[in-house]
């Protein structure tokens, strides 16, 4: 089940959060930074122009022979203070008083006039923004003091601020997106190790307890490599000593349960008394039941110790064996089996006793859990899997059942007194064994369908590579001509 929190947990999120987060605020604080001081820097330029505006208005004032201000200001004179042809130009005079002497009245009078350096400000003038700057003069010969005042739009300032913030912040832009590229790449390939170990192990069969290789561990997975091989190791002793103890056990078991049987059989035969007879024949079930449950303990524990490399099996050899053994059963209870197998052989991936033990499980229960004058259908085909279906039309499995039958000593409620919950255990084990996949569906009509898909096909004979399969039925209305 995946954590809730994992997105947030994921180490990959957390480096692009650690390293994208700081890097993305430093872009934005050092962009910031730069444009309010080159905006400054700018504005600082526009004020020296205007300022120099209002000197060489200072320079052109003089008084008329009534001792009035005059500006002498020409359009050729006033064509150079006005210092750019996209703003407009304000200029003003006014006496200590505050009274417009000449000029443009659309000017606020002058503000701070105790204060005698040059001072600017901006102001609102018929809804547009413009910056006044004001200085001080005297015309002689009166020492009174004389303001003069300059100011202009903005425009050609506001287009600069433009031209800086472009020039700043583009290439900033550029620059965090390649940065969030670079070290989203460095992360994935710092991570590859990550991928391919948990890769590994996703893809590994569920028996599979050896230990990891990694070729390039990087020194900071290493620990995290050769603590799991420990695991690993110690969990596969462990297994390894309870299917010995497992095995030994029903080893041990058989022998007597094996004698005991025979002396029952012989107790049996010799009995002439009635009342003992019917004890007898307890035991004797009693026993048999035993002797099954020792065999199947000791197929389980052979197949779970079985991890010899696969060789190529005969997937119809497997379910001949399997069908010689138990028609004899099938016929006795007139079941009628039918096998549409192709007739040529089938090689599989894996060890000839699993699959035989896998067919002959499925097609047993098959016919116990099928009642009298039922019916069994065995289809092996080949297409991009190898397939191999055992149907019956038995009671079938409640859904309820359905996956709990595959647990180990498991009954379910359709089983009848010889058994002992083994057989799917067991299948399922070799399944994993063969890396094949297991499937349980409901028969239409009624009765169980087992399926097993191989995927490891090896080859096939070519000689008979006919797609139509070859149909036997084996019943008490049929000959068997298998
Ligand atoms: P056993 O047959 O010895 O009880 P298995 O492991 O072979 O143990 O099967 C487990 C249970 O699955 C059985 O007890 C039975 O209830 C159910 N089962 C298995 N195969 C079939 C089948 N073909 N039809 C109906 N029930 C089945």
């Amino acid at each position: 089940m995946s954590n809730p929190n994992s997105s947030s947990l994921s180490i990959q999120n957390q480096l692009l959060k650690w390293l994208l987060v700081p890097v993305v605020s430093l872009c934005i604080l050092s962009t910031t930074i730069a444009y309010k001081l080159a905006e400054r820097y700018a504005d600082q330029s526009f004020d020296a122009f205007l300022l120099n505006s209002a000197d060489s208005i200072a320079a052109r004032l003089g008084r008329n022979e009534n001792g009035v201000v005059v500006a002498d200001l020409p359009p050729a004179a006033q064509a150079i203070i006005r210092h750019n042809g996209s703003d407009k130009f304000y200029y003003q005079i006014v006496d200590s008083a505050g009274r417009r002497l000449t000029g443009d009245a659309v000017l606020p009078p002058p503000r701070l006039m105790t204060f005698r350096g040059a001072k600017f400000r901006d102001f609102l003038l018929d809804g547009q923004r413009v910056r006044i700057c004001r200085i001080p003069t005297q015309i002689p010969p009166s020492a009174d003091e004389i303001w003069i005042q300059v100011a202009e739009t903005l425009n050609s300032r506001q287009r600069l601020h433009r031209q800086i913030f472009l020039s700043i912040v583009v290439p900033q832009l550029a620059l965090v997106v390649l940065a969030s590229l670079s070290v989203w790449f460095g992360i994935k390939r710092g991570l590859i190790p990550l991928t391919k170990l948990s890769g590994i192990l996703a893809s590994r069969n569920q028996l599979d307890l050896s230990p990891v290789v990694l070729e390039l561990t990087p020194p900071e997975l290493a620990p995290v490599i050769n603590s799991l091989n420990v695991v690993f190791l110690t969990a596969n002793k462990h297994i390894q000593l309870q299917r010995q103890f497992i095995a030994n056990a029903a080893h041990q078991l058989r022998t007597p349960v094996t004698a005991l049987k025979t002396y029952v059989d012989y107790a049996e035969r010799i009995n002439t008394d009635s009342s003992v007879g019917a004890v007898l024949e307890h035991i004797d079930e009693a026993t048999s039941r035993t002797v099954h449950l020792i065999q199947r303990l000791l197929v389980l524990a052979r197949t779970e110790g079985n991890r010899k490399g696969p060789e190529p099996v005969d997937m119809m050899a497997a379910v001949n064996s399997a069908a010689a053994v138990l028609v004899h059963e099938a016929l006795q209870k007139r079941i009628e089996m039918n096998f549409e197998t192709p007739d040529f052989p089938v090689y599989v991936a894996g060890n000839q006793s699993d699959l035989e033990e896998l067919v002959s499980n499925l097609l047993e229960n098959a016919i116990k859990y099928t009642p009298e004058a039922g019916s069994i259908w065995v289809k092996v085909e080949l297409s991009d899997a190898l397939v191999l279906t055992i149907e019956d039309t038995g009671q079938g499995i409640p859904d309820s059942e359905k996956e709990r039958i595959f647990e180990r000593f498991y009954r379910g409620s359709s089983s009848n007194g010889n058994g002992c919950g083994l057989g799917l255990a067991i299948v399922s084990e070799i399944v994993a064994t063969l890396e094949a996949a297991l499937e349980l569906s409901d028969r239409p009509g009624g009765g169980a369908v087992f399926r097993v898909k191989f995927p490891n096909v090896l080859k096939q004979a070519t000689v008979a590579n006919s797609p139509v399969n070859k149909s036997v039925a084996i019943g008490p209305d049929h000959n068997p001509q298998a």
